[in-house]
């Protein structure tokens, strides 16, 4: 059993999805998210073995599994919540795990709800990770601190914004197969660990730091 599965070509951590009455991590979900949610809820031996390791083993042991896992010839990149979310009382674990990862040099993406961690692992070396949210009056103002997402349940195109962009002009789309920059309205497959290489979406002014250890 692994901790990292593939996610296209990054590899991901898949944490239970739905909310924790049920069994799952989304503590922050909307209805409209459960809903729409590509893992249709379902939990497996994955998310299972997931939830149990991040349950009973220390940060630094956690980050020590990911970093044999991901081994050597892959994109240094780790996908965080390809399923599920951090539940609010995982956060200062999750954070130390992205802590000891970051220091390894590992690059961390992806998406929560969990506002708190987002503000907290913004700070932190090689990390974007994204904050979701469907309040648009929100974006402007969270956009300027880090990665914003603002998704569609209608067209299934989630708008990215970070920096000074105004909510009516996203910095890039990105869909469940394709992503495109807005600036060049180009469309590219969506993948982070391509965006990551080619410096395309959440990574276009992404500039990898050196760890010093
Ligand atoms: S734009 Fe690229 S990096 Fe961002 S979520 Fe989409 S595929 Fe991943």
């Amino acid at each position: 059993m692994s901790l990292l599965n593939p996610d296209g070509k990054t590899m991901g951590l898949y944490f239970p999805p739905g909310l924790p009455e049920r069994g799952g991590s989304c503590a922050f979900a909307s209805m409209r998210c459960l809903v729409n949610c590509l893992s249709y809820l379902s939990h497996n031996t994955i998310t299972d073995y997931t939830e149990d390791v991040f349950k009973t083993k220390t940060p630094k042991e956690i980050a020590a599994i990911i970093k044999k896992e991901l081994g050597r010839g892959k994109p240094p990149l780790i996908e965080w919540f390809c399923w599920g979310d951090c539940m609010p009382n995982m956060t200062d674990k999750v954070l130390a795990v992205m802590k000891a990862l970051s220091a390894m040099g590992f690059v961390q993406c992806g998406f929560t709800r969990n506002k708190l961690l987002w503000t907290e692992c913004s700070g932190l070396t090689n990390i974007r990770m994204g904050y979701t949210t469907e309040d648009f009056d929100e974006i402007d103002g969270l956009a300027k601190s880090g990665l914003v997402a603002y998704p569609n349940y209608d067209t299934g195109e989630t708008r990215l914004y970070w920096g000074t962009h105004k909510a009516e002009l996203p910095s890039a789309l990105c869909g469940s197969s394709f992503m495109s920059d807005r600036a060049t309205g180009i469309s590219y497959e969506a993948d982070c660990s391509v965006c990551y290489a080619r410096k395309r979406g959440c990574f276009t002014d992404f500039v990898y730091k050196k760890v010093t250890r």
